[in-house]
């Protein structure tokens, strides 16, 4: 299984444009690694994980054709991770030299929702959808795909975590969530996970049931492998940053690297 992280910030991206903080100011003197677009991740060519407002901008930068694509998996409705634009844009005419093959949806009614009201149409956009719910499980060949309860912000009512076992590997996408209840443990129970990507938004500043922080990271990390769902070489990835909460790419790189976890930023992509 190949992963490829378009976007590694949360909702205002590294450096926000309205923002003079640390973080973002060393992003737009640096660049590099610390310039980072909206969460969204690429399995092999053909899985999309989200859809938020930098897909074109992340594809731009990477070479990235998504003409390949063949599912999308949406987390939940908050616009960083879901854009219609992205799947309005798909229709014949904005593309006329180019035969796409359908795309399947796979989304919480709070997504779709979205995407009825933004005028989107299922036919034109050539995507078929899928409404989708924590707890279920759904085939789309080559992949098996497991969607565990988030913890989020609860007026989204239905976010969602995923794994994607592509008959290798089984990969969690663990974002946006905060630490998890009982019942996203009790789904994850009795699995073996060979890979997590997973979210760290709230770094050392901020601590918050919706979004995980570096501690609360850490200790997902430790009831996974209580729970033996991982071990201590599965490998994990951080991911979704907020310039507010986190030092410079540099700086969390090294702290996740002495705990065993690395630092995603846009552009990294991994053979699992
Ligand atoms: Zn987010
Ligand atoms: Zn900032
Ligand atoms: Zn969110």
């Amino acid at each position: 299984m190949k992963i490829t992280f378009l976007g590694t910030a949360a909702a205002e991206g590294i450096p926000f444009p309205f923002c003079a903080c640390k973080t973002c100011e060393h992003a737009r003197k640096e660049k590099g690694k610390n310039i980072r677009k909206r969460q969204s991740m690429l399995i092999n060519d053909d899985l999309l994980i989200d859809i938020g407002p930098d897909l074109y901008a992340a594809c731009a930068d990477l070479g990235i054709s998504l003409v390949e694509l063949k599912y999308l998996l949406v987390t939940h409705s908050h616009e960083d991770h879901f854009n219609a634009l992205n799947l309005k844009l798909r229709q014949r005419m904005f593309r006329l030299s180019t035969d796409l093959q359908e795309l399947t949806v796979v989304a919480g009614p709070s997504v779709l929702t979205m995407w009825d009201f933004s005028g989107g149409k299922d036919k034109s956009a050539e995507i078929r959808r899928i409404p989708f719910s924590a707890g279920r499980q759904l085939e789309l060949s080559p992949y098996k795909i497991q969607s565990i309860e988030a913890s989020h912000i609860p007026s989204i009512g239905d976010a969602m975590n995923y794994i994607v076992d592509d008959g290798r590997v089984k990969l969690l996408y663990a974002a946006d969530t905060g630490y998890y209840r009982e019942e996203a443990w009790s789904q994850l129970a009795g699995l073996r996970l060979d890979a997590v990507v997973m979210e760290a938004t709230l770094g050392t500043r901020q601590q918050a049931k919706t979004h995980l922080s570096f501690g609360d990271f850490q200790l997902m990390l430790d009831r996974m492998r209580e729970l033996e769902v991982i071990t201590e070489t599965t490998p994990v990835w951080a991911t979704h940053y907020s310039h507010q909460c986190v030092d410079p790419h540099e700086e969390i790189a090294a702290y996740f690297q002495s705990m065993g976890v690395t630092c995603a930023y846009d552009g990294l992509s991994v053979e699992i």
